[in-house]
């Protein structure tokens, strides 16, 4: 960003910052019905979420925003709890009971048994902050959807895989932004999940787009 706007803009709520990143200690551990699973050295309650390994970070916002990078903590509590992705407020309207969402070319991919529906990746935006969501980046405004839905729920993961190595740690296979459905009970012990798809419903496009 140059020029006098970009001083203007907010950090938005799901942007991670470098102060939260934590070093990941992962191993590969037998599963009681056989088997392998991904799991942390020092395993805790909450690291796995919908039966995936879930990556540690911190809440703080300390550090440099990270712009390319989401929270991993706030991007899922965005999705979960319909958070705005820029003010992190609750993004349904109190009036209509929908939930603003903008649906970008390359964050939303349509499903063929739903025609109104479909998966995406990036969490709700408030309509109060649309216009900013737009402003931030030139390239949302060109090939993205100014949207309501009536609903959402959790349908898949983005995940960064690994495969078991020596003495049972863990290596990183490379791939990063695997999509892996909540049902792929396969792929699900290998994945170290950063980010939470949901499957949107019944999209419309906004009453008021914007821009
Ligand atoms: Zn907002």
């Amino acid at each position: 960003m140059k020029g006098p706007v970009a001083t203007r803009l907010r950090i938005p709520y799901v942007i991670a910052h470098a102060g939260e990143a934590v070093p990941q200690r992962l191993r590969f551990v037998r599963r009681p019905l056989g088997g392998l699973r991904l799991a942390y050295d020092d395993p805790r309650r909450g690291d796995e979420a919908y039966g995936v390994l879930r990556v540690r970070v911190r809440g703080t916002r300390q550090g440099a925003p990270q712009w390319r990078m989401l929270n991993t903590l706030r991007q899922w509590r965005c999705m979960e709890r319909h958070l705005c992705q820029v003010c992190g407020e609750p993004a349904t309207d109190p009036a209509s009971g929908r939930i603003p969402w903008i649906m970008t070319d390359t964050a939303f991919r349509e499903l063929p048994d739903d025609p109104t529906g479909g998966l995406t990746s990036a969490p709700p935006t408030c309509e109060a902050c649309i216009p900013e969501a737009l402003a931030t980046c030139p390239q949302l405004h060109i090939s993205s959807a100014v949207c309501t839905a009536a609903r959402s729920e959790p349908a898949a993961v983005l995940a960064d895989m690994f495969t078991p190595g020596p003495n049972g740690r863990a290596v990183h296979t490379g791939e990063h932004n695997v999509e892996i459905s909540l049902k792929d009970e396969t792929l699900l012990p290998y994945a170290l999940a950063t980010q939470l798809v949901v499957q949107v419903h019944d999209l419309r496009p906004a009453p008021h787009p914007v821009g």
